[in-house]
């Protein structure tokens, strides 16, 4: 099989955790009991991610003149991710996730998006031969609007399918929505980009449709344990998720695009990459956090092939 080409343009961020009893209030110090440190980001999680799955992997974007960033470098290069086209920027901090989580399991975030929201059209442009070559860009929304579409343009001029993951919610305007080729949002995200409740699945069906009717080509709504949607101008079809018993749905999401695009750019048909996509999703929460849950190809069929039996 033809090795996938993927090219991702988005954040890479150190995700910092700690637990506490509970949360603070403002002006309190709590002592927390513990903390871990993980390297994140969509972008980032979504290139390690298809790199795992066997893919050969371009990553387009910024970390900063820091220890953080140095460690991302690191990180990604030792997956085998090109990192040419991720720029080190002195002008502000690598991006960082800030997470206090008490004993409920309740949390608060603060996200600083540092360099993240300083990638512009000129990283984009950097690197248009990687993005003309690439089988499929795949995109999120914790970068600058500016760059993704730039990227879309590009891309769409050679032969790349454009994938935009529009995470974290937020609306986007008719003109992005009717460049791509596919769009992944998740029950809330659809939620937000329509204004139609998409948590059945006829709701997420008239979300769906409510994206096609702005432009969107295709429509994948991701439906947590559920599986997820396809909505196309034909119609909809339910692909079931994968029963597994969740540890962890932190960077499901993530994982369900690196499956859906490393399988499209080897060629597959839309619903047998959405089932990749399914299943991938799935077996990240097997493991607690989201690049570190991130299976590898290997562990992908391992599971195949205990779930089918041996033999068969
Ligand atoms: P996000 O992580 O962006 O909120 P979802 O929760 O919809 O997105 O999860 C993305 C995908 O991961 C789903 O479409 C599904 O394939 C898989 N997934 C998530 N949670 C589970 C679960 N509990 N059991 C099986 N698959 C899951």
């Amino acid at each position: 099989m033809a090795e996938a080409k993927v090219i991702v343009i988005g954040s890479c961020n150190m995700d910092i955790y700690s637990w506490a009893e509970h949360l603070p209030e403002p002006g309190e110090t709590v002592i927390g009991q513990r903390y871990w440190m993980s390297m994140g980001g969509k972008g980032a999680n979504q290139a390690v991610g298809a790199r795992l799955l066997g893919a050969e992997v371009t990553m387009v974007g910024r970390v900063g003149d820091d220890l953080f960033g140095k460690q991302m470098l690191e990180t990604l290069r030792s997956h085998g991710v090109n990192c040419d086209h991720l720029r080190v920027d002195s002008g502000a901090g690598s991006g960082v996730a800030l997470v206090v989580v008490d004993k409920r399991g309740e949390n608060i975030i603060v996200v600083v998006s540092g360099v993240n929201m300083r990638i512009d059209r000129s990283d984009v442009e950097a690197a248009a031969s990687e993005l003309r070559a690439a089988d499929v860009l795949l995109m999120q929304l914790e970068i600058p609007l500016d760059a993704i579409e730039r990227a879309i343009d590009i891309a769409r001029e050679a032969r790349a399918m454009c994938i935009l993951n529009p995470a974290p919610a937020r609306p986007l305007p008719d003109r992005i929505l009717r460049k791509v080729h596919l769009l992944t949002p998740n029950q809330n995200e659809a939620k937000v980009l329509t204004g139609i409740r998409a948590d059945t699945l006829e709701g997420a069906k008239s979300a769906g449709e409510a994206l096609l009717s702005k432009g969107v080509q295709t429509v994948i709504i991701t439906l947590s344990a559920q599986g997820a949607l396809i909505v196309q101008p034909g119609g909809a079809q339910h692909m079931e998720g994968v029963p597994i018993e969740a540890l962890d749905t932190t960077g499901a999401g993530d994982a369900f695009m690196a499956g859906l695009g490393v399988a499209l750019g080897e060629g597959k048909p839309l619903e047998e990459a959405t089932r990749y996509g399914n299943l991938i999703g799935a077996l990240s929460t097997k493991k607690p956090g989201a690049m570190a849950s991130l299976p590898t190809r290997a562990e992908v069929e391992a599971f195949l092939r205990n779930r089918v039996g041996p033999g068969r």
